[in-house]
């Protein structure tokens, strides 16, 4: 399926608030950087307005240097932080499960797209859809992002089995260091060395993926990687396997 498509790569990840925005907009800032007709695509968006430049939508229709409009990114966007299809709800609308899927349409033909959904990959996009639902009806390869902290060996690598068994094909993990570390590196329990430590351990168990990081406040992704080259891979795995 990801053969008949354009290259594109979805960001999702563990949880909500593990820096996926951060991510999907350093990805998108590299791609524009170097060249590449690059567009971003969030199918729904809650606890956010149009006219929010602080919001999921605006900050990666500015790193993409703003092709189209923001409403192509976000088509669809609702003011409550809750779940998209409560925030909806709460508004007297609905989501639009149709358009989750034809939205992206818009980028297609523009080039390279960064899609970021919301929460984690088995979270809801609408009632009857979840974030891994739409990764396999838009045929694209997911970039999993975890926070670097405690516990992101274990949040990871659940994440990267529940998609090898719903048939999604993973193309690089990136820990995200969402919170300061500060700079007291000396402590055994510093951020930056629990984070090491959980991307050596990802890396003994997933290579050759790609385990990258994201350092807190960084504008790029370490090492560089080859997005183009990773949103083009079309890996299958058969459900289960
Ligand atoms: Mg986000």
């Amino acid at each position: 399926m990801a053969a008949m498509h354009p290259p594109a790569l979805f960001v999702t990840g563990t949880d909500t608030g593990v820096g996926k925005t951060a991510v999907a907009v350093a990805i998108v800032r590299q791609l524009a950087a170097a060249g590449v007709a690059v567009g971003a695509y969030k199918p729904v968006a809650s606890g956010t307005s149009a006219a929010d430049v602080t919001g999921d939508p605006w900050r990666l229709w500015d790193a993409a240097g703003r092709p189209l409009s923001v409403a192509d990114v976000c088509p669809q966007i609702f003011r409550t932080p809750i779940a998209p299809a409560d925030a909806a709800r709460a508004e007297g609308r609905a989501i639009d499960e149709s358009r989750l899927r034809s939205g992206i349409m818009a980028w297609r033909s523009h080039g390279f797209v960064v899609v970021e959904g919301a929460g984690g990959l088995c979270s809801p996009l609408a009632d009857d859809t979840l974030v891994a639902d739409l990764a396999r009806d838009l045929g694209t390869a997911l970039v999993i992002v975890d926070d670097a902290r405690l516990g992101c060996i274990g949040r990871t690598l659940a994440t990267v089995l529940a998609a090898r068994s719903l048939g999604l094909s993973v193309a690089a993990v990136v820990l995200s260091e969402v919170a300061d570390p500060g700079d007291d590196a000396t402590r055994p329990d510093h951020p930056r060395r629990i984070a090491a430590a959980g991307q050596a351990a990802l890396v003994r168990r997933l290579a050759p993926m790609p385990i990258l990081s994201l350092p807190h406040g960084a504008r790029a992704i370490l090492p560089p990687a080859d997005w183009v080259a990773l949103g083009h891979r079309a890996e299958v795995t058969p459900p289960g396997g």
